[in-house]
């Protein structure tokens, strides 16, 4: 699938509009007073263009918390979804989209590595009336090379089993319309892979490319268990040729097992050796267990998914909603929306 690139009307930016910014927290004390203030800095430099900073508290365990709740008292662009606890990096990015009003959103992590000033040339992007605008890692200091090379092999095997084409070397910092949000929202499973998502949904995309700062303090909150957990559920997610694969073993085995029956009738009938045997059994009956423990596992992956989303619990719960225009944030994502 092809993404669609020309661009279509132009924003009208003599108008008013809102860019509702939505930065993912978990243990971010840190960092998130710079995090502030270089979002501030940025605000100020926006022509006919209101913010809302929606801040997802994601269970932090530390200061976060505190320090939202003193910033959100000050401003009155500032609002928080306090999660009930730890939901992980992808419902954060979800409950942010589904709590912004703007025009345009657009998602960036907490710690500086997507610095705010390229926030510019979204909006500019946007104005230009393209609906979506990711950034490209073109250079990623401070990142270990074991995470380089694990993120850059599992975006290309990514595209080579997806049939929607992901962009590469993309994270989440990315700027959407409202179309787009609106997209997303509808989509109610669970096992979130917003960027895969974002590609899926389609409307005119570009991208951009940014240099990916280092992480301005504190430590990576994706452990190699969570970013493992990540990439097999974008794998998971978008493509069913795991499944493919199993028949793609079963045949292989089976074609390696039909020179095995071959050379062990030789043996029985041609020759005085054949209680011989043993080993090649031992190695068959070994072999054929592990592939089918395999293929039993990558059913079972998908069976595992079916089982929750099947059981429609809201994607995540909020303990508090802060500073959002009267009751709350326009769009909450009850259960009963997935009816
Ligand atoms: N994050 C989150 N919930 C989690 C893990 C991470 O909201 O369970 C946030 C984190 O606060 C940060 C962003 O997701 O704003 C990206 O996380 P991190 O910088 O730790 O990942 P990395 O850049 O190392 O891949
Ligand atoms: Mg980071």
């Amino acid at each position: 699938m092809e993404l669609r690139t020309s661009p279509t009307t132009p924003i009208d930016d003599s108008q008013q509009h809102l860019l509702s910014i939505v930065i993912p927290c978990f243990n971010e004390e840190a960092v998130i007073g710079e995090t502030i203030k270089r979002l501030k800095e940025f605000a100020t430099h926006l022509v006919n263009l209101d913010v809302e900073f929606i801040f997802i508290d994601d269970g932090s365990r530390d200061q976060t918390t505190t320090l939202l709740r003193a910033y959100a008292a000050e401003d009155s662009r500032f609002r928080v979804v306090f999660f009930a606890r730890n939901f992980g990096h992808q419902i954060a990015v979800t409950a942010g989209i589904d709590a912004a009003h703007g025009d345009a959103v657009v998602v960036i992590d907490a710690d500086l590595q997507d610095p705010p000033e390229v926030m510019h040339e979204m909006i500019a992007k946007w104005r230009e009336g393209y609906d979506v605008v990711y950034g490209t890692r073109t250079e990623r200091p401070g990142e270990s090379l074991f995470k380089l090379a694990t993120a850059r092999t599992f975006y290309r095997f990514l595209n080579k089993l997806s049939d929607v084409a992901i962009p590469l070397d993309t994270g989440d910092f990315r700027l959407m319309s409202r179309a787009v949000v609106d997209s997303l929202r509808a989509m109610p499973e669970r096992d979130r892979f917003v960027r895969g998502m974002v590609s899926w949904v389609g409307f005119k995309q570009i991208k951009l490319g940014y240099k990916r700062a280092e992480r301005f303090a504190g430590e990576s909150k994706y452990p190699l268990r969570k970013m493992l957990k990540f990439a097999i559920d974008g794998i998971l997610s978008f493509s069913t040729k795991p499944l493919q694969l199993s028949i793609g073993l079963g045949l292989l085995v089976a074609s390696i097992s039909l020179v095995g029956i071959v050379y062990a009738l030789y043996l029985r009938i041609f020759t005085d050796i054949w209680v011989a045997g043993w080993t090649t059994l031992m190695i068959a009956v070994l072999f054929l267990g592990g592939v089918q423990l395999i293929c039993v596992g990558i059913l079972g992956e998908y069976i595992g998914r079916i089982y929750n989303e099947v059981k429609r619990r809201p994607l995540y719960v909020v303990q508090e909603y802060l500073g959002f225009p009267e009751k709350g944030p326009i769009y909450s994502r009850s259960p009963a929306e997935h009816q």
